[in-house]
């Protein structure tokens, strides 16, 4: 029989789509200049001074692999905030140095899920939480929030079962943009803590808040992952940094298996990093307020003829399509693209199609354009 690479394909890849907001750029690549609310990124640029300090780091033969767990200068100072943030006991919190967030997700849940173990979080959910655990064998439960997003801890507590191992919280969330209160997170917490359930909280978003941003770790020493990155709040997602803070025991595994895998994060990107902690020259809240008064004019301009949950953060949001259902996002999504107006369909983020993703991460010019173009689309529905 002649060599078929397609049959050495193993059913942990199979098993996982191509990412659908792939496939809106697929679709949008050959509309020239379009509106793109499609982008999960800032549209502002790494700042200069850290730019200056990754260039420094190379110049000066920063260049090798770091230890495994990121390098002590970095380290240090991170740990100290973490545990001034969150009062955690220093004698059982470690912290590793990642090549962005997505790998602490995935070497989270390679270091404690078995097959069969379930991982809950919320739906619309961030599309890795949904196939990374089936890379482990485990198996992803997405909790409804629908219509208000809000996190409904009957709802939580009913998707328990013994399998039970992981949730995922997300706050600011992607797609929704919705921020967590201090009772929802409470009554998590308390969830997690009857059912002995480890908590992940993704904090990707935490500098892109409206309001003081609450974190669940405080409530859950030893028993909470937090993980922290740099993509958004500095422009820097192709620089690939982040960090995670937890009990040791899961940790130490974390770290064993960053080894065999990502090895380290990118060693001038961590040196550029100490920027962020050894001085605060870097001020990120003019670009954070652009983005509040973004979300404001999007807000304002659609709220007349869609549904909206208005959201406290990230630099999302997730309006419903209207018409009762007559459309699918997906439709609707498409009726968009042949406007020139990239979005992305609820169905990426969500078991239901009924929502669309907008960022709104552009400019004002693009912005006020694109609520034109989807105000016209809601009254031709
Ligand atoms: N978590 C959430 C909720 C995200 O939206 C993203 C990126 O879009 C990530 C994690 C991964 O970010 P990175 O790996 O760039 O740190």
């Amino acid at each position: 029989m002649p060599f078929n690479a397609e049959t050495l394909i193993a059913q942990r890849a199979l098993a996982v789509d191509a990412s659908g907001i792939r496939k809106v750029f697929d679709l949008a690549a050959n509309l020239k200049d379009p509106v793109n609310f499609s982008i999960g990124q800032p549209d502002f640029d790494v700042p200069e001074r850290l730019k200056e300090k990754a260039i420094e780091a190379i110049h000066a033969g920063k260049n090798r692999y770091t230890p495994t767990q990121g390098i002590a200068e970095l380290i240090d100072p991170l740990l100290k905030k973490t545990l001034a943030d969150t009062a955690w006991p220093a004698e059982d919190t470690c912290l590793l140095i990642l090549s962005g967030t997505s790998a602490g997700l995935v070497l989270a849940m390679m270091a404690t899920l078995n097959p069969g173990d379930e991982v809950l979080f919320l739906d619309p959910y961030f599309v890795m939480y949904h196939h990374l655990p089936k890379l482990c064998g485990a198996v992803p439960v997405a909790v409804d929030t629908y219509p208000d997003f809000r996190l409904h801890p009957e709802r939580l507590e009913a998707a328990i079962t013994p399998r039970t191992k992981l949730l995922i919280l997300c706050s600011p969330n992607n797609p929704t943009g919705i921020t967590l209160t201090q009772a929802e997170l409470d009554a998590a917490a308390a969830i997690a803590k009857k059912h002995n359930l480890l908590v992940i909280s993704d904090e990707i978003y935490d500098a892109f808040c409206y309001q003081p941003h609450l974190s669940i770790a405080k409530s859950l020493p030893g028993q909470c992952l937090m993980l922290k990155g740099y993509s958004k709040t500095y422009g820097m997602t192709g620089w690939r940094l982040g960090y995670v803070a937890g009990p040791k025991a899961i940790i130490d595994q974390m770290t064993k298996l960053q080894q065999y895998t990502f090895v380290c994060a990118p060693s001038m990107v961590q040196y550029a990093a100490l920027e962020t902690v050894l001085t605060h020259h870097i001020d990120m809240t003019p670009f954070v307020r652009a983005y509040q008064k973004k979300r404001d004019l999007v807000v304002n301009g659609l709220k007349d003829s869609f549904e909206i949950n208005a959201p406290g953060g990230a630099f999302y949001i997730f309006p419903k399509v209207p018409g009762n259902g007559k459309i699918t996002a997906t439709t609707f999504a498409q009726q968009a693209i042949a406007n020139n107006l990239l979005i992305i369909p609820g169905n990426v983020f969500s078991s239901r199609d009924t929502h669309f993703r907008i960022s709104y991460a552009t400019t004002d010019d693009k912005l006020a354009q694109g609520i034109d173009i989807l105000r016209k689309l809601a009254r031709e529905i």
